[in-house]
């Protein structure tokens, strides 16, 4: 390899992410899946994440191979009954739009409350919604909502839910890991996530932890084998195994990550780590002179979207070329309301790459001969 090939990448993106090299290292030999080795990790990561959410009295981890869409669709299809269940679906941008899709092609009955993508949803509404609609048996959530970067009220979202005496069900790809998730404080009968975002693990699978209610007493509703989770959280009490070929690789890889993210300091650690992240590279973008598409206050600590600026010299795609030169790899953005770009907090990076981030961005800019971003929207 050339040195351009192993140089270290941050990856300013919302995954898959800069992992750490012990975490790369731990994929340099090879598993065998019935191996008893690899079984107890495979224990290991399912009661370690039980354990992240304070849910291991409440709830059962089910693993899937796949990206974490996978982990979405395998949940939402395995817990909704095509006509028994009807779910209420809070969008605010592509990921929930992608629930939708999911919903659409599964032929699971689902009403839709969407706000803009700057926008969480009106708990009073929700709650009206809920109220007025006896038929609703679901609630599906984003809860960091990565097109925009938007933190979306999960635990005031919960309580109506639980309130109304619905299902909560919740897609927390992106926060799960840095974002405190308790299901003794909150009731939800899925939280769903990945293996390669907060956790820092490698992309091949996801996860869902299931309320044991769910588990033991539902028929699974799944219309396909592979993605049926009650199929493969019985498979794997039982026998400790994955029923179909496991990602050995990345299981392992997440194994490794789950060990620096307790030594860390877990979620709380991961947390502040990102958080200072964030707020470094807000900070130096406001100095900088760019406008931000979400208010602070709704600004998760994962990703931050920016507002493409209007000054005819500003060029994303020569921004994003400089910026890859120097083997920093910024995002496109998302949403659809207007032009913008992101930037990452996530992954192995620390305060010392959104500096040099920063630079970097200032020295593009200088050579793009932009001097008129304050002026931007
Ligand atoms: C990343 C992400 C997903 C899953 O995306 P994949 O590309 O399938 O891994 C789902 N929901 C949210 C909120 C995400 O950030």
């Amino acid at each position: 390899m050339t040195s351009k090939e192993t140089q270290r990448q941050i990856l300013l993106t919302p995954g898959p992410l800069t992992t750490s090299a012990s975490v790369k290292e731990t994929m340099l030999r090879d598993w065998g899946s019935r191996d008893s080795a690899f079984i107890a990790i495979t224990a290991g990561i399912r009661s370690h994440l039980l354990d992240l959410a304070n849910a291991t009295d409440t709830h059962s981890c089910a693993l899937v191979q796949g990206s974490g869409t996978f982990a979405v669709e395998a949940s939402l299809t395995t817990l909704l009954h095509r006509k028994n269940h009807h779910a209420l679906l809070l969008i605010n941008g592509a990921y929930g739009r992608r629930i939708q899709k999911i919903c659409e092609i599964a032929e699971i009955k689902h009403s839709v409350y969407e706000t803009a993508e700057d926008t969480p949803p009106d708990i009073n509404v929700l709650h009206a919604k809920l109220q007025d609609d006896s038929d609703i048996t679901h609630v599906v959530a984003v809860h960091c909502e990565t097109t925009s970067g938007i933190l979306n009220p999960l635990t005031a979202i919960a309580d109506v839910v639980a309130g109304e005496n619905r299902k909560l069900i919740v897609d927390a790809m992106s926060s799960f890991g840095a974002l405190p998730i308790d299901l003794k404080m909150i009731s939800a009968q899925a939280i769903i996530a990945s293996a390669n975002k907060c956790l820092e693990g490698v992309p091949g699978m996801g996860f869902a932890l299931l309320e044991k209610a769910a588990v033991s007493n539902t028929k699974s509703n799944a219309s396909t084998l592979s993605l049926d989770l009650l199929d493969q959280v019985e498979y794997m009490d039982r026998t400790g195994q994955w029923r179909f070929t496991p990602p050995t690789h990345v299981v392992a890889a997440l194994g490794k990550a789950l060990e620096e993210h307790a030594a860390e300091g877990g979620v709380a650690g991961r947390g502040k780590r990102y958080a200072n992240n964030c707020q470094l590279l807000v900070d130096g973008l406001k100095t900088l002179g760019f406008s931000l598409f979400l208010d602070d206050q709704l600004q998760a600590p994962i990703i931050v979207t920016v507002r493409m600026p209007t000054d005819p010299a500003f060029d994303f795609d020569k921004l994003y070329r400089l910026m890859n030169d120097e083997g920093i790899v910024l995002y496109p953005g998302a949403v659809t309301q207007e032009k913008s770009f992101r930037i990452g907090c996530i992954g192995q990076v620390f305060p010392a790459d959104i500096e040099r981030t920063l630079g970097a961005i200032g020295r593009a800019l200088g050579e793009m001969g932009v001097s008129e971003l304050e002026l931007a929207p």
